[in-house]
């Protein structure tokens, strides 16, 4: 079956799909999204975790690590399945995932693997083992056997010693022939690891977060992004979380999120992830990537649709997997689908499709997105 839409430019596009005849529909098809950065054992688990009071990271892994321990492999395992689910009906087919090095057991690395397996025919996942509270606080050997069977080695300085830290991560990814997705920098300018980690890494790097990137005065900023650019290292923004745990208490209140700006102007290769949703670490979010993309493009003030490259073709190349799957925006353009993001038309993953919206809005006998489309066209 020949599928017909319009490009992110509103050009005609025709895709292939299982069945006959065509069809037109008259609305946006793009490739399907990648989820670059998510913590998906933990997804929806704000009942079980009480509320993040003080809106801080601390905070966030002290409530999370006290439930982590009590759920089971196989409850681990659903709740990424479930989550990872709940991302494709929004067209995402490609998951980053963070998965913690310090769970007891390792549940939450084999748990990612395991679901990993069970969810390919629809998703591409890829594990990175996590060292939420540290390497050397948890356990070495732990970080290391979870390391081994992970895809990318994950790392976050800040809790321990960061020299040992970065040493230990840049060694094990060279040794094992990984590359490295670090959590870093991901505060307000007061740590500056990324330097070290760029220095010392063997394999590509990718820098998640690198909130501090918005704190760091203009002189070392440019500095490091430059260091960025010429080691092809890519970074890796999770607007909804950060904007929630960063800023403190007080007035001023800066919101941080990276430099997305200023680091796709010196042609550094950004993408966007959802990282949390509905947990003490973010408690809103749905796990919809275009939710994603809209709040990076209001907190940076930048509506250049190009931009929505940051969760198709960029996080492509940083992911190393080929997109041969499309999402059906239900809007006939991306204007249109960003201010309305409403659930998409469908999904379609290697030809077939995978997940399918029928929902039709309407207020009495109008249809409401008839009466925006006049609008946005007049
Ligand atoms: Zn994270």
């Amino acid at each position: 079956m020949i599928l017909k839409g319009r490009n992110r430019v509103g050009e005609p596009i025709e895709i292939e799909a299982e069945g006959d005849g065509a069809l037109n529909l008259e609305r946006v098809i793009l490739p399907a999204f990648y989820d670059m950065h998510s913590h998906l054992e933990n997804a929806y688990s704000l009942n079980l975790t009480g509320y993040n009071n003080s809106s801080s990271l601390h905070e966030a892994v002290e409530r999370w690590a006290k439930v982590r321990d009590s759920l089971t492999l196989e409850e681990l395992k659903l709740r990424i399945e479930r989550s990872a689910l709940i991302e494709l009906f929004y067209g995402t087919t490609h998951i980053r995932v963070h998965a913690d090095t310090c769970s007891k057991g390792l549940k939450s690395v084999k748990a990612a693997i395991l679901a990993k397996e069970e969810l390919s025919p629809y998703i591409d996942v890829q594990v990175v083992a996590f060292p939420e509270q540290g390497i050397f606080n948890c356990s070495k050997e732990s970080f290391l056997e979870g390391s081994k069977i992970s895809d990318l080695i994950g790392g976050k300085p800040e809790v321990e010693s960061a020299e040992e830290h970065i040493k230990f991560i840049t060694e094990i990814a060279e040794k094992l022939g990984k590359n490295l997705d670090v959590h870093v920098d991901q505060g307000d300018g007061s740590t500056k690891f990324s330097e070290m980690l760029l220095d010392l890494a063997k394999t590509h790097v990718a820098l998640s977060h690198l909130t501090a990137l918005h704190f760091y005065p203009e002189e070392y900023a440019r500095l490091l992004v430059h260091k960025i650019k010429e080691k092809g290292s890519s970074v890796i923004s999770s607007p909804l979380t950060a904007f929630y745990l960063n800023g403190g208490n007080s007035y001023p209140m800066p919101r941080g999120i990276t430099r997305i700006n200023y680091l796709l102007s010196a042609g550094v290769n950004v993408s966007l992830g959802h990282d949390d949703v509905i947990n003490p670490f973010y408690p809103s979010g749905s796990g919809d990537m275009l939710h994603v993309l809209w709040m990076a493009m209001n907190i940076e003030r930048n509506f250049d649709l190009s931009w929505v490259n940051l969760i198709t073709e960029n996080a492509e190349k940083e992911f190393g997997v080929k997109n041969v799957d499309y999402v059906v925006l239900e809007a006939k353009s991306v204007v249109e689908g960003l201010s309305t993001l409403l659930p998409r038309w469908g999904v379609i993953r290697k030809g077939k499709i995978v997940a399918k919206n029928s929902m039709e809005p309407k207020v009495l006998d109008l249809n409401p997105m008839e009466i925006l489309r006049t609008m946005l066209n007049e």
